[in-house]
């Protein structure tokens, strides 16, 4: 008899199970919106040339060791985070109040975040966007914090309800936690215009909630590494404190390197010093350090000039086809004559388009058509080719006439 005779199986995730049926369904023409990776023309994972680059410099330097990196990771890569993601200039790095800990990618950056607040935040309490990543609560909530959540999408105009976003906020105790996609909010792809962003910057200050920015896709969005980094910050740069989680998954397609950082701006160099004491004490019981290679290769990177500018060059260009793609695909409804107003698919900010497609129309689309994507509707904009927009717009065309 097994110990475990009682447990019951598990549910599939709800986004990477969307792969788990996509890869057991053996039509020709299916195609995996799912999961938010980019993938080329030819549908195919993408390693950038800047990384292949760095990587083979860093397996030729023969006094490369492999040694246990400190508690926080890589120096240089800490370092090189908190630059790309306040800018170069930043006052609040010259002042040495922020500290930045490499982390897990995005994930591992918002646990370590999120176990640091249950220990030492007086306020337990986070808002967050409904709706949001579906790993958010569960993040949160595991660590201890209770999770609460904030309008923020309205469906009947497929765009922000600042409205109901501002009332929220106005409500929230004072020293709560609110999250924000600093930007190409997940899944809506719809984001604060800079007036909004500083209007939510005003009422989060004066009723001293404390923001916590989650950084996935700085780059992604307008193709600008400093554009998508502006609400960011405008938070820091009014003196406040704030915590940021940056990934490198999908801006340098080191998804599987697990390579990101968390940051704490804090009031001052003092309170910061003490910060980082307590974050080490945070991860050692969890992973002790993180691992070497991702840091070792984003480190590369942004460090060399000509390197960091190929890298932009890059990823403007993965940008610039999910952009593309919006584009195509409107057009192939359009001119199907397909009912409705599509035009969110063109003003969606990101990788990911909120369709409006409910639950049943998604699974007609995967039954009839082998297209596969989360049940509210969210497809991956970088999965789609235009070879395969076709195919989709005929399954959105079936799927809502
Ligand atoms: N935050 C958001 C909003 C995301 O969409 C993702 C990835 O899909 C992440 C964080 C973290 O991803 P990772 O842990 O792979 O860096």
């Amino acid at each position: 008899d097994s110990f475990f005779q009682n447990v019951v199986q598990g549910p599939e995730d709800p986004i990477l199970g969307v792969t788990v049926a996509y890869n057991k369904d053996p039509s020709p023409n299916k195609l995996n919106l799912g999961v938010g990776a980019y993938r080329t023309e030819e549908g195919k994972p993408l390693v950038l040339n800047v990384v292949r680059h760095a990587e083979q410099l860093i397996v030729n330097d023969q006094s490369r060791i492999k040694e246990y990196l400190p508690i926080t990771g890589l120096a240089d890569f800490n370092k090189l985070s908190a630059k790309l993601i306040f800018g170069a200039d930043s006052p609040a790095i010259q002042e040495n109040r922020i500290v930045t800990v490499q982390c897990l990618s995005g994930t591992g950056s918002l646990r370590v975040g999120a176990e640091f607040l249950a220990r030492h935040h007086h306020r337990r309490t986070i808002y967050i966007p409904q709706p949001t990543w579906g790993n958010h609560p569960k993040i949160f909530t595991i660590a201890g914090l209770s999770v609460k959540y904030y309008r923020y999408y309205d469906p009947a105009t497929r765009g922000l309800d600042f409205r109901g976003l501002l009332e929220d906020l106005s409500s929230a105790p004072s020293g709560a936690i609110v999250l924000l996609h600093a930007c190409a909010h997940n899944p809506t792809g719809v984001d604060p215009t800079n007036d909004q962003w500083e209007q939510i910057r005003q009422l989060i200050r004066s009723k001293t909630l404390l923001p916590f920015f989650d950084s996935a896709y700085q780059g992604f969005a307008s193709g600008s590494l400093d554009a998508d980094a502006q609400p960011v910050r405008m938070f820091v740069a009014d003196g406040g404190e704030c915590f940021a989680a940056q990934s490198y998954a999908k801006n340098m397609g080191l998804y599987g390197e697990r390579v990101g950082a968390l940051s704490i701006v804090c009031k001052n160099a003092d309170v910061a010093g003490k910060v980082e004491s307590q974050l080490k004490l945070v991860v050692r019981p969890m992973y002790s350090n993180p691992p070497i290679h991702g840091a070792k290769i984003v480190a590369t990177i942004l460090k060399d000039r000509d390197m960091y500018n190929e890298w932009t060059v890059e990823l403007k260009a993965m940008a610039d086809r999910i952009i593309s793609m919006r584009k195509q695909l409107f057009d192939a409804l359009q001119s199907r004559g397909t009912p409705g107003d599509w035009s969110h698919i063109i003003k969606q900010i990101g990788m990911f388009t909120f369709t409006g497609l409910n639950t049943e129309q998604v699974a007609f689309m995967t039954k009839e058509y082998h297209i596969y994507m989360t049940s509210d509707g969210r497809i991956s904009m970088a999965g789609l080719s235009s070879r395969t927009v076709p195919h989709l717009a005929d399954a959105i065309h079936a799927a809502v006439t």
